[in-house]
């Protein structure tokens, strides 16, 4: 079982089930979603990922094909991501898990689009866009 929450901690979830390998997303759309270099995501089941607090303050943001990154309407932390064409998996912002995860980023992905200042480093592959 993991726990995370938003910045503000308007909302609280869970995570009763496996976490799929860590992912980082050099993408541009990420970059901007993140305010980041990179998001770091994880695949979890969407049956396993409970809201058991603040639902009400989850907004999204559609981009028009399908694709859905969640966050806190109070604070704007990013939570998750999801898809109209694969309703059973959710795409976890794992930077706002409370509690620990074992493993490392096992992925870079969409390398060719990073952004220019980003040095990526370490030895996980490198894919130029989804492997
Ligand atoms: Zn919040
Ligand atoms: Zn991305």
């Amino acid at each position: 079982m993991h726990t995370g929450s938003c910045l503000c901690g308007t909302i609280q979830y869970e995570i009763d089930g496996p976490l799929g390998p860590i992912i980082y997303c050099h993408c541009s759309r990420c970059r901007k979603a993140n305010g980041a270099a990179f998001s770091a995501v994880s695949q979890v089941a969407t049956a396993d990922l409970r809201i058991v607090k603040g639902e009400e303050a989850l907004r999204g943001f559609d981009n028009g094909k399908g694709v859905h990154r969640m966050f806190c309407g109070h604070c704007g932390s990013p939570l998750f991501s999801k898809r109209d064409a694969m309703p059973d998996i959710r795409r976890l912002r794992i930077g706002t898990l409370d509690t620990p995860i074992k493993g490392k980023v096992s992925a870079h992905i969409f390398v060719d689009s990073k952004a220019e200042w980003d040095e990526i480093c370490g030895d996980a592959p490198r894919y130029a866009e989804f492997p």
